[in-house]
Protein backbone atom coordinates (compact mmCIF):
# COMPACT_ATOMS: atom_id res chain seq x y z
CA UNK A 1 0.00 0.00 0.00
CA UNK A 2 0.74 3.35 -0.65
CA UNK A 3 0.00 7.21 0.97
CA UNK A 4 -1.27 9.01 -2.53
CA UNK A 5 -1.30 13.00 -2.54
CA UNK A 6 -4.45 14.49 -1.85
CA UNK A 7 -5.38 17.21 -4.34
CA UNK A 8 -6.64 20.69 -2.77
CA UNK A 9 -7.88 23.62 -2.52
CA UNK A 10 -8.26 24.74 -6.28
CA UNK A 11 -6.86 21.71 -7.71
CA UNK A 12 -9.34 21.56 -11.14
CA UNK A 13 -9.38 18.05 -10.14
CA UNK A 14 -11.36 18.23 -7.90
CA UNK A 15 -14.00 20.15 -10.10
CA UNK A 16 -14.39 17.17 -12.76
CA UNK A 17 -17.35 15.22 -13.08
CA UNK A 18 -15.53 11.04 -12.48
CA UNK A 19 -16.46 7.90 -14.63
CA UNK A 20 -18.28 5.21 -13.62
CA UNK A 21 -15.82 2.05 -12.99
CA UNK A 22 -16.75 -0.78 -15.48
CA UNK A 23 -14.23 -3.59 -14.00
CA UNK A 24 -13.28 -3.69 -10.63
CA UNK A 25 -9.66 -4.88 -11.59
CA UNK A 26 -6.17 -5.42 -9.63
CA UNK A 27 -5.86 -1.41 -9.82
CA UNK A 28 -8.85 -0.59 -8.63
CA UNK A 29 -7.92 -2.66 -5.51
CA UNK A 30 -4.84 -0.51 -5.08
CA UNK A 31 -6.43 2.48 -5.60
CA UNK A 32 -8.67 1.32 -2.65
CA UNK A 33 -5.81 -0.05 -0.52
CA UNK A 34 -4.22 3.22 -0.76
CA UNK A 35 -6.90 5.57 -0.28
CA UNK A 36 -8.07 3.71 3.30
CA UNK A 37 -4.48 4.36 3.93
CA UNK A 38 -4.21 8.10 2.69
CA UNK A 39 -7.63 8.45 4.87
CA UNK A 40 -6.51 6.88 8.09
CA UNK A 41 -2.89 8.81 7.75
CA UNK A 42 -5.09 12.29 7.51
CA UNK A 43 -7.45 11.30 10.21
CA UNK A 44 -10.37 11.65 7.71
CA UNK A 45 -13.51 10.14 7.61
CA UNK A 46 -13.57 9.73 4.00
CA UNK A 47 -11.87 9.99 1.03
CA UNK A 48 -12.92 10.40 -2.56
CA UNK A 49 -10.83 8.78 -6.03
CA UNK A 50 -10.66 12.47 -7.44
CA UNK A 51 -9.38 13.87 -4.34
CA UNK A 52 -6.07 11.56 -5.10
CA UNK A 53 -6.26 12.45 -8.72
CA UNK A 54 -8.53 9.54 -9.88
CA UNK A 55 -11.59 10.35 -11.61
CA UNK A 56 -13.70 7.30 -10.58
CA UNK A 57 -16.36 6.49 -9.06
CA UNK A 58 -15.31 5.31 -5.78
CA UNK A 59 -14.94 6.37 -2.33
CA UNK A 60 -14.15 5.18 0.88
CA UNK A 61 -15.51 5.88 4.23
CA UNK A 62 -14.45 5.55 7.81
CA UNK A 63 -16.50 6.36 10.78
CA UNK A 64 -15.37 4.31 13.31
CA UNK A 65 -16.20 0.57 12.17
CA UNK A 66 -13.50 0.14 9.84
CA UNK A 67 -12.72 1.31 6.62
CA UNK A 68 -15.96 0.42 3.64
CA UNK A 69 -15.94 0.67 -0.10
CA UNK A 70 -18.40 2.41 -2.53
CA UNK A 71 -18.16 2.06 -5.92
CA UNK A 72 -20.74 3.28 -8.37
CA UNK A 73 -22.43 4.51 -5.09
CA UNK A 74 -26.41 6.42 -5.94
CA UNK A 75 -28.42 7.61 -3.32
CA UNK A 76 -31.38 5.54 -3.48
CA UNK A 77 -33.55 7.33 -1.00
CA UNK A 78 -33.24 9.87 2.19
CA UNK A 79 -35.23 11.09 4.90
CA UNK A 80 -35.31 14.26 7.51
CA UNK A 81 -32.42 16.90 7.13
CA UNK A 82 -29.62 17.85 9.93
CA UNK A 83 -27.59 20.70 9.74
CA UNK A 84 -24.04 20.29 11.23
CA UNK A 85 -20.27 21.32 10.94
CA UNK A 86 -18.59 19.59 7.98
CA UNK A 87 -14.39 19.92 6.70
CA UNK A 88 -12.84 18.18 3.60
CA UNK A 89 -9.45 16.55 3.57
CA UNK A 90 -9.49 18.98 -0.01
CA UNK A 91 -10.23 22.21 1.85
CA UNK A 92 -7.64 21.79 4.90
CA UNK A 93 -8.68 25.64 6.62
CA UNK A 94 -12.01 25.69 6.16
CA UNK A 95 -15.22 24.28 7.89
CA UNK A 96 -19.30 25.48 7.80
CA UNK A 97 -22.56 23.87 8.17
CA UNK A 98 -24.29 21.82 5.66
CA UNK A 99 -27.79 20.60 5.88
CA UNK A 100 -27.86 17.02 4.70
CA UNK A 101 -30.64 14.39 5.02
CA UNK A 102 -30.75 12.59 8.32
CA UNK A 103 -30.39 9.05 7.08
CA UNK A 104 -30.45 7.50 3.70
CA UNK A 105 -30.16 4.35 1.71
CA UNK A 106 -27.44 3.96 -0.58
CA UNK A 107 -26.89 1.39 -3.48
CA UNK A 108 -23.21 0.59 -4.23
CA UNK A 109 -20.57 -2.22 -5.25
CA UNK A 110 -18.51 -3.50 -2.99
CA UNK A 111 -14.64 -4.87 -3.99
CA UNK A 112 -15.96 -8.71 -4.74
CA UNK A 113 -18.39 -6.76 -7.56
CA UNK A 114 -21.88 -7.50 -5.03
CA UNK A 115 -23.84 -4.60 -5.58
CA UNK A 116 -25.15 -3.86 -2.16
CA UNK A 117 -27.73 -1.24 -0.37
CA UNK A 118 -27.08 0.31 3.53
CA UNK A 119 -29.08 2.50 5.37
CA UNK A 120 -26.95 5.02 6.75
CA UNK A 121 -27.36 8.10 9.87
CA UNK A 122 -25.99 10.35 11.10
CA UNK A 123 -22.61 11.28 10.42
CA UNK A 124 -22.22 8.04 8.02
CA UNK A 125 -25.39 9.56 5.98
CA UNK A 126 -23.12 12.99 5.96
CA UNK A 127 -20.19 11.46 4.90
CA UNK A 128 -22.20 9.20 1.92
CA UNK A 129 -23.32 12.69 0.60
CA UNK A 130 -19.97 14.30 1.06
CA UNK A 131 -18.24 11.84 -0.75
CA UNK A 132 -20.67 11.13 -3.30
CA UNK A 133 -20.30 15.07 -3.90
CA UNK A 134 -16.80 14.79 -4.78
CA UNK A 135 -17.35 12.32 -7.62
CA UNK A 136 -19.56 15.12 -9.18
CA UNK A 137 -16.71 18.00 -8.70
CA UNK A 138 -19.49 19.70 -6.30
CA UNK A 139 -17.35 20.21 -2.54
CA UNK A 140 -18.90 21.36 0.84
CA UNK A 141 -18.38 24.82 0.45
CA UNK A 142 -20.76 24.95 -2.74
CA UNK A 143 -23.33 24.15 -0.18
CA UNK A 144 -22.64 25.99 3.19
CA UNK A 145 -25.85 28.67 3.93
CA UNK A 146 -24.26 31.70 3.46
ZN1 LIG B 1 -14.22 16.19 1.06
Amino acid sequence: MAIRQIRIDEDPILRKKSRVIEKIDDKIKILNDDMVETMNKAEGVGLAAPQVGILKRLFVIDVGDGPMTFINPTIISTEGEEEDEEACLSLPEQSGLVKRPESLVVEATDLDGTVFQLYCADLLARAVCHELDHLDGILFIDRVEK
